[in-house]
C-alpha cells in the first residue's frame, strides 16, 4: 500500500468521464458560459480503465465515476464492465440522475455497485431556480429505477445553502427513508467553480443536527468504525433513520483523506482544493509501460502534503477559491471538472 507524508493511503479514486453536464447548480456551475477541455484530451475507456488498473494495483479499492455528468458519456455501462473486471472492493457513481432512469438496469447488470444521485429539493419549481432545470420529475424517476434495478441502499447527496434550501432537512430525511435511500448533506464548499460562494450560506453540520434534534429528539453518532476514510459522518434518529452530514467545510477531515481524483483528460489531482494536476496521458499516450505509470503516481503519492480544506479554515475573510477568469485561464480548477 502506497502512503503520503501523513501516512495516509492511496485508497479512492474519483474518475470524471465528462466536463460536460446538463445541469447548472448555482454552487458548482453558476456561470453563463464554460471553457470546455478539448476533445482530442478526453481519455478513451480503454485508457481509463488502464490507469484505473495501475491504480488499482497500487492499493486503490474505491472506484467512484463522476463527472460533470457520467451519463452524458456515451454506453458508460461498457467503462463499467471495463472496471468491474478489476475486481475492486467498490464501484460507485454519483450523478445528478436525469438520465438514469433508461440507464439504470444496463449499470447495475455491468457491474456497478453503488449509486449516489444528487438531489437538493423535493420541489420542481426550486430546481429551476438552484439548476436551471425542470427536470425534476426525471430525478425522481431516476432514484425509483435504480431502486428497482437492485442498488440498495441508494444515497443522496444535496448541498444545504442557507435561504435556498435548508427548510428541507427533514422533508429530504423522509423522502430518504420511503425511498430506501439515505441523505447525506453536504456543506457549501468553496471549491473552484463555487464563485458565489459566502459563509453566510453555509448551513453548518452543527446547526444542521441542532434544527434536526428539535424536529426528532436526540440523535446518536453511528460509528464508522468499519471505513475511517469515508467523508460523511453518520447519524442515527430516535426512531433509527440513518443520514450523514459531510462537514468539508467547517469540520474538514482531511487528516484521514485517501481520496484522489483523475479529470477526463487524465491530469490527476491528489486534492480537492489542488492547484495543479499531474498529466498522466501524456505518458500514457506516448508509451509509458504500466510500471513507468505506478512509479509516477507512487512518486507523487508518497510526496503528498496536501490538506486543502483544513487549510482553507485558516483563511481570513473566506471567499470564492477562485474569480471567474482564473477558472476559464484553467477548466481543470472547476468542480465539475474535477469531480466533487
Ligand atoms: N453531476 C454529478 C452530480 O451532481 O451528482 C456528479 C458530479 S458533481 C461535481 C459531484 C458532487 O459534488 C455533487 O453531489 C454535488 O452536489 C457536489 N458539489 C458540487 N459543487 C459543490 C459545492 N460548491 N459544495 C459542495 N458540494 C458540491
Ligand atoms: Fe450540478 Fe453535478 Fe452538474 Fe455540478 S456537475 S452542475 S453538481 S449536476
Ligand atoms: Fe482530501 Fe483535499 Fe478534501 Fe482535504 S481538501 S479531504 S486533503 S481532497
Amino acid at each position: 500500500m502506497v502512503r503520503d507524508t501523513f501516512a495516509r493511503p492511496l485508497g479512492s479514486l474519483r474518475i470524471s468521464v465528462t466536463d460536460r453536464c446538463n445541469l447548472r447548480c448555482r454552487y458548482c456551475m453558476p456561470e453563463e458560459h464554460y471553457v470546455w477541455l478539448p476533445k482530442a484530451s478526453i481519455l478513451t475507456f480503454e485508457e481509463i480503465a488502464r490507469l484505473a488498473r495501475v491504480f488499482v494495483s497500487l492499493g486503490v479499492t474505491k472506484l467512484r465515476l463522476t463527472g460533470g455528468e457520467p451519463l452524458l458519456r456515451h454506453d458508460l455501462p461498457t467503462l463499467v464492465s471495463l472496471l468491474s473486471a478489476l475486481d475492486v472492493g467498490d464501484l460507485a457513481m454519483t450523478t445528478n440522475g436525469l438520465l438514469l432512469e433508461k440507464q439504470a438496469e444496463a449499470l447495475h447488470g455491468a457491474g456497478l455497485q453503488r449509486v449516489t444521485v444528487s438531489l437538493d429539493t423535493l420541489r420542481a419549481e426550486r430546481m429551476r431556480e438552484l439548476a436551471r432545470s425542470d427536470r425534476h420529475a426525471d430525478v425522481l424517476a431516476g432514484i425509483a429505477a435504480a431502486r428497482a434495478a437492485g442498488f440498495a441502499p441508494i444515497k443522496l447527496n444535496t448541498v444545504v445553502i442557507r435561504g435556498v434550501n435548508d427548510d428541507e432537512l427533514s422533508d429530504l430525511i423522509e423522502f430518504a427513508r420511503v425511498e430506501g435511500a439515505e441523505v447525506r448533506f453536504i456543506e457549501y464548499m468553496d471549491v473552484g467553480g463555487a464563485t458565489g460562494w459566502s459563509a453566510e450560506q453555509v448551513v453548518s453540520q452543527r446547526e444542521m443536527l441542532e434544527r434536526l434534534a428539535e424536529r426528532y429528539g436526540p440523535i446518536a453518532p453511528v460509528s464508522s468504525a468499519d471505513d475511517p476514510s469515508a467523508p460523511a459522518e453518520r447519524f442515527r434518529l430516535p426512531d433509527g433513520t440513518t443520514f450523514g452530514i459531510i462537514a468539508s467545510t467547517t469540520a474538514p477531515f482531511c487528516r484521514s483523506c485517501d481520496r484522489s481524483r483523475l479529470t477526463a483528460d487524465g491530469t490527476w489531482f491528489l486534492c480537492l482544493y489542488a492547484e495543479q494536476g499531474i498529466d498522466l496521458r501524456e505518458p500514457l499516450r506516448s508509451g509509458a509501460s504500466d510500471e513507468d505509470l505506478a512509479r509516477l503516481i507512487t512518486a507523487a503519492w508518497t510526496a503528498r502534503t496536501d490538506r486543502g480544506a483544513e487549510e482553507r479554515l485558516s483563511v481570513a475573510q473566506r471567499g470564492a477559491l477562485y474569480k471567474i477568469d482564473a477558472l476559464r485561464a484553467d477548466p481543470r480548477r472547476e468542480m465539475h471538472t474535477r469531480g466533487g
